[in-house]
């Protein structure tokens, strides 16, 4: 298990580490066509930052070379705000008074309807707060069966599950599952979260193993940039990224840098990420892992995602809401955060293919599912 592994680094030694980078490092790193951990860092150090044009090109031509002038279109899902958990920096926080929405069936049916007729999206995000109890395995079993016929490929981000309820989920069309560990600090991760069953750290953390052992066809991974230094963070998680790459290789693999935004708890970022810095941890992603696919939420406003679209990111959603039945059945139900980029999907893909990006909507079909379960 990864808990095991992450004991091994100690978390203010990685940080001296990184700031103690220099120039040689950097210069070794860029040279270099498999990069260890020690290279992740330098790219990611405040030496790396006049190397930023170098960055880019690099990460531009890996990007291209790997996924050709693509970016993969997604679109989230809220199906329920309810959440026994007291995340600090969410508005979903289980002491946060207001009411709270658990969509049924027929409700996500017209979510996916209303969704339908914003674009040609073929990939769904399905989120849910944590509510084992009145949202659990079942629950979600029920809303992908229910996705399935409108949508090619399907993608939950909801509490860690067990290995069987992994695999059970798969039976019923899952693809992939998103999960964000927030922080990969152990000591301070209870200060964010106090209780529920998220204050659980290594339940958490060694969730992404149990994702591997169910044989889950994508894993996303990510940590909240606001909470702790997030250099130490990522390079945790690029760690944490080269472990699940060997011992469940047959998994694909996207990471997300999620920059804290405005939400009901009103809690405020410890530390703040400036635009040319989430651009360096982005190239240092790509230049580190050539195959990760790196995706951009609606987190970021539409200029700046206009600006990496070319350099690196190869998964973005358009068109989203972060409250459950915000499509069509709750529209003034609570959003998680507020987003920067509310341009159209219509409107966001005309401006990839303006950058000569291509949007695909549709880069899975449920006969690999077939092909998938019988492989397993
Ligand atoms: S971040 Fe997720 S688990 Fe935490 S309070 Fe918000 S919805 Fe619940």
């Amino acid at each position: 298990m990864f808990s095991d592994v992450l004991d091994q680094y100690d978390w203010n030694a990685t940080t001296d580490m990184i700031m103690a980078m220099t120039s040689a490092d950097v210069e070794r790193a860029l040279t270099k066509s498999h990069l260890d951990d020690h290279d992740f860092m330098a790219l990611i150090s405040p030496a790396a930052a006049p190397y930023l044009e170098q960055m880019a090109r690099k990460s531009r031509a890996i990007t291209e070379q790997r996924f050709g002038k693509t970016i993969s279109m997604f679109i989230p899902l809220y199906i329920t705000n309810s959440c026994t958990n007291s995340c600090v920096y969410c508005g979903f926080n289980h002491h946060n008074k207001f009411k709270r929405v658990i969509l049924t069936p027929e409700e996500i049916e017209q979510e996916c309807k209303a969704i339908k007729k914003l674009g040609p999206f073929e990939n769904l995000l399905l989120v849910t707060g944590e509510n084992p109890k009145l949202a659990g395995t079942d629950y979600l079993e029920k809303a992908l069966q229910v996705c399935r016929p409108y949508f090619s490929n399907l993608t939950i981000e909801v509490m860690p599950l067990s290995t069987d309820d992994y695999k059970r989920l798969t039976y019923s069309g899952l693809n992939g599952v998103v999960c964000f560990q927030e922080t990969y600090n152990r000591n301070r991760y209870k200060i964010y979260h106090p209780a529920g069953m998220k204050s659980n750290f290594e339940w958490r953390l060694n969730g992404f193993d149990r994702m591997g052992m169910a044989g889950v066809h994508k894993i996303g991974m990510g940590v909240l940039i606001g909470l702790e230094d997030w250099r130490t963070d990522v390079t945790m998680m690029a760690r944490h990224l080269s472990y699940l790459r060997k011992t469940y290789w047959r998994t694909k693999y996207s990471v997300n840098f999620p920059r804290m935004r405005p939400s009901e708890s009103g809690f405020q970022p410890n530390v703040v990420m400036s635009d040319r810095e989430l651009a360096q941890l982005t190239f240092a992603f790509r230049i580190f892992d050539p195959d990760v696919d790196i995706s951009y939420s609606t987190r970021e406003d539409h200029k700046f995602r206009n600006n990496m679209a070319t350099l690196g990111v190869t998964t973005m959603s358009a068109g989203s809401r972060t409250e459950p039945g915000g499509y069509a059945t709750h529209v003034d139900a609570l959003e998680q955060f507020a987003i920067s980029d509310s341009a159209s999907p219509d409107m966001v893909a005309e401006d990839l293919r303006r950058l000569g990006r291509e949007p695909v909507w549709k880069d899975w079909d449920r006969v690999f599912d077939i092909a998938d379960a019988k492989s397993n």
